[in-house]
């Protein structure tokens, strides 16, 4: 069951209550809301209970959405879930361009600084900005986390597939079939190595199959160098023959050539795991074969936050995920830093950015706008504030967006933090 993040009058972390319990301590007035997002109270007297339960943060970091989930390992419950959708591509469209726009304007001679070339030195273990901003969305998001729960462990899916398992001489002989855990490592590496297409026909496909090279009947090994990726047609076109006598010769040399251990870690998850070394927490790493191998035997569906709660080998053999609607957190960045606004062609043609903060209130702020009934927009309004220097405000809300709010109805309800919020669907 979802449970609400609890603070001691110090702030220390307690352990999470049910959301019924939670609505009794907030109505009798022994609680009050801490923070919207992640939703937490704190208590107004020193807590009863005894000490916290330890709780675990898991991570499944993904390029456009990142899983997490907060677990009790000792009773295998979800107390908490998120799915944090970065916002890497808008960082890269903001830099290419502000470079399209630096670069035209040399090329008209426009009066402008001169470029600059050599000075492009990189640090060691410089990142992309757009890696960054996500490398800094999910060590953001633990940190918050583990300031209002009893965190003391954290689980994270560094890398695709486990090769030593997968060449582990013993083992030569596993099961395709999504049996063992070997199988699915085996998987994940064929997925990567073959690019998610048949090797035969190249196409994508749906539904995989893996084929053996030199056909099972004909002595061919279970090891994986003898293994492809296949769609079902090709699987079955193929039949008894090998790859070269089926005419693809290129797939069995392509297949005896080793997809290094590399490939299976990517930059942004190797930065993020040395980032999160500094939380000072133990640090459970994972496969991206074993997420699945235990997501599937515990039947659970696929979604990022689930995917999130399957990392690692500590998973609890039963996962009870009944009734946790995963927050969903959007990245938004904090305002632009423009100083010259221009049209699509670089020409300033709108005025200099106004003021940040009008009212007391700024762009981010989640307000709760009471509107009322003598004006044609009388109502209540729950959403993402879009501040204007005249006053009259923009409110985003699920259902769309309300223009013409004066800021004086917007009391904020979270004050803006970089992202917004959403609270999607449950199990
Ligand atoms: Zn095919």
């Amino acid at each position: 069951m979802q449970r609400i993040f609890v603070l001691s009058l110090q702030r220390t972390p307690l352990c999470p209550c049910r959301p019924a319990r939670a609505r009794w301590l907030l109505t009798q007035r022994k609680a009050a809301v801490f923070r919207r997002y992640p939703f937490t109270i704190i208590l107004k007297q020193p807590p009863s209970g005894t000490g916290a339960a330890p709780l675990r943060v898991k991570i499944d970091p993904g390029s456009k959405t990142t899983g997490m989930a907060v677990l009790n390992d000792a009773t295998g419950e979800v107390v908490w879930a998120a799915e944090l959708s970065h916002r890497g591509q808008q960082v890269k469209e903001a830099l290419d361009s502000r470079r399209a726009t630096r670069r035209s304007r040399r090329q008209r001679h426009t009066r402008y600084r001169q470029p600059r070339f050599d000075n492009r030195t990189r640090p060691t273990g410089w990142l992309p900005p757009s890696l960054v901003s996500r490398v800094q969305n999910v060590l953001t998001w633990v940190e918050r986390v583990q300031r209002c729960a009893p965190i003391t462990d954290l689980s994270f899916e560094l890398v695709r597939f486990d090769m030593q398992l997968i060449e582990r001489p013993a083992i030569t002989g596993i099961e395709y079939q999504q049996g063992t855990l070997a199988g699915w490592e085996a998987r994940e590496y064929l997925l990567l190595k073959w690019g998610y297409r048949c090797a035969y026909c190249r196409k994508e496909a749906t539904r995989w199959e893996v084929d053996h090279i030199i056909p099972r009947s004909r002595e061919g090994s279970n090891r994986i160098k003898n293994l492809a990726l296949s769609c079902h047609d090709c699987n079955q076109d193929k039949g008894n023959r090998t790859a070269a006598e089926y005419g693809h010769p290129d797939v069995q040399i392509e297949a005896g050539k080793p997809l290094k251990d590399a490939a299976a870690v990517n930059s942004t998850r190797w930065a993020l795991y040395e980032r999160l070394q500094q939380t000072g927490l133990p640090i459970e790493t994972g496969t991206g074969g074993r997420t699945r191998w235990n997501r599937t035997q515990r039947g659970l569906p696929k979604t990022h936050w689930l995917d999130a709660a399957c990392v690692g080998a500590s998973t609890p053999a039963s996962l009870d995920a009944r009734g946790v609607i995963p927050l969903a957190i959007q990245a938004m960045g904090r305002h632009s830093r423009r100083m010259c606004r221009t049209n699509a062609f670089g020409f300033p043609d709108k005025r200099p950015k106004q003021a940040s903060v009008v009212g007391g209130v700024r762009t981010g702020d989640i307000v709760r706008a009471v509107v009322p009934p003598p004006s044609v927009k009388a109502g209540t309004y729950v959403g993402r504030l879009a501040i204007r220097a005249r006053g009259s405000c923009n409110i985003q809300m699920a259902a769309g967006t309300i223009q013409g709010i004066h800021y004086r109805y917007c009391p904020p309800l979270h004050r803006g933090d970089g992202y917004t919020y959403q609270n999607g669907r449950s199990a």
